[in-house]
């Protein structure tokens, strides 16, 4: 039996993945699940799974859960605070940490679980994005594991040399470069001059998949897609040069790896986060997600077509991030989360997010990013900087 912790339990991955562990009760049993502030679907999730512990970053929703929990009688402890979810993921009983909580706010729990040695479920990118040198830098220290939930970096952990242990190394495996695929999101086929007017609504509204609101958003200017080539830098050590996107409208194609030989190595399937989840769940076994097989014949197609810096420039910013260093990917990271809850909240149009990043790149130093005081300090000037530009 292994025993999971579950940080962002109600999110889109989290559900995803509780989804999965209720096929094989038999193999996996919930030590700690965990959410910001949804009262209602983590007490119900707490009703379905009796997790030894259920914390809510929010004090007030801790007590309004604690108070359900008596009432239903349930054997679970109810903590609250940034503290508690560092707890439930360095805590010695457990044995996997799914990094499910979206943006910055998941770096330190994940970075807990790190240095506690665990097997790590990746999907919390901006953990990697903000301090990947510091994190992977834990993960080797303290022999955990890091398997990638994002479906791309899921597709590649899959194309590499089977039964390699030193997944992280891509030195001496022959491999030329890596091909992120991208759907392009909900506005690949809009004019350039028609995506100053598009709205929230529109953005979020992603045609394959069914994700969180921010995700949306990241995807919708392929920020997403940027983010993912920072990511996969930190996983698998590789450069700017070696790390491609291409655009891919049916998202069956999750990425692959382009060796010396000519080979390309694909990894296929239906766009649902359960194959990954389940992938990184049982590696190096394989056991059922729930997911419809790929019928090829339904999908018939596969498309590819060059990512326009001009249509999508925040994917451009990251590759200029990432090729700065140091702390430029954790302010990339950090404007973008402001610039996307003021587009969410209608304060700025969809083509000021990548202005508003732009402007924090260009006005603030980085430092090196080799302690987590500057990382955080970094993240906190960009955050001022990009409201100040908002407002
Ligand atoms: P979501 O918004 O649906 O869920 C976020 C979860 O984090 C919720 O449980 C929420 O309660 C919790 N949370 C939010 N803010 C918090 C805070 N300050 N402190 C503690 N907990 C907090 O997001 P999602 O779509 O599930 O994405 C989660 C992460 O996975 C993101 O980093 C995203 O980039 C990544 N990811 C998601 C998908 C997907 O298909 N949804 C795919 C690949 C990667
Ligand atoms: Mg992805």
């Amino acid at each position: 039996m292994q025993l999971v912790t579950l940080l962002g339990s109600t999110g889109s991955i989290g559900e995803s993945t509780l989804d999965v562990l209720a096929r094989h009760p038999e193999q996996y049993q919930i030590y700690a699940l965990t959410a910001n502030c949804s009262v209602e679907k983590l007490f119900e999730q707490c009703q379905k799974f009796e997790p030894t512990k259920a914390v809510m970053l929010d004090e007030d929703s801790a007590e309004k859960l604690s108070k359900k929990i008596k009432e239903a009688n349930l054997n679970t402890k109810v903590l609250a605070g940034e503290q508690a979810l560092q707890q439930v993921a360095e805590h010695s009983a457990v044995d996997y940490v799914v990094a499910a909580i979206v943006g910055a706010a998941g770096l330190l729990p994940t970075l807990s679980a790190a240095k506690a040695g665990k097997h790590i479920l990746l999907a919390n990118k901006e953990a990697l994005v903000m301090s990947g040198h510091l994190l992977m830098q834990a993960v080797e220290k303290n022999r955990a594991t890091l398997l990638p939930v994002d479906s791309e970096h899921n597709a590649i952990w899959q194309c590499l040399p089977v039964g390699d242990k030193q997944r992280y190394h891509f030195d001496g495996k022959g491999i030329r470069r890596i091909i992120l695929t991208a759907s392009g999101g909900p506005f690949r086929d809009y004019a350039l001059a028609e995506l100053e007017h598009v709205t929230p609504e529109q953005a979020v509204a992603h045609p394959n998949w069914s994700m969180g609101q921010k995700i949306s958003v990241d995807s919708a200017t392929m920020m997403n897609k940027g983010l993912e080539v920072i990511e996969a830098h930190w996983l698998f050590g590789l450069s700017n040069q070696q790390i491609d996107v291409v655009l891919h409208r049916q998202s069956i194609i999750h990425s692959m790896v382009d060796y010396v030989d000519g080979s390309v190595l694909a990894q296929m399937g239906n766009p649902d986060m359960r194959t990954p989840i389940a992938n990184a769940l049982a590696w190096p076994k394989r056991i059922d997600s729930g997911v419809v097989p790929l019928d090829l014949v339904e999908v018939s197609q596969l498309n590819f077509a060059k990512a326009n810096y001009q249509h999508f420039p925040c994917l451009a910013l990251a590759y200029q991030a990432l090729e700065s260093g140091g702390t430029s990917t954790a302010i990339l990271n950090a404007a973008n989360e402001v610039a996307v809850e003021a587009f969410l909240n209608r304060q700025i149009k969809f083509t000021e997010i990548a202005k508003t990043i732009a402007y924090v790149l260009s006005h603030q130093t980085a430092s090196s990013g080799e302690t987590l005081e500057q990382v955080l300090a970094d993240d906190q000037t960009a955050r001022e900087l990009a409201r100040s530009y908002i407002s």
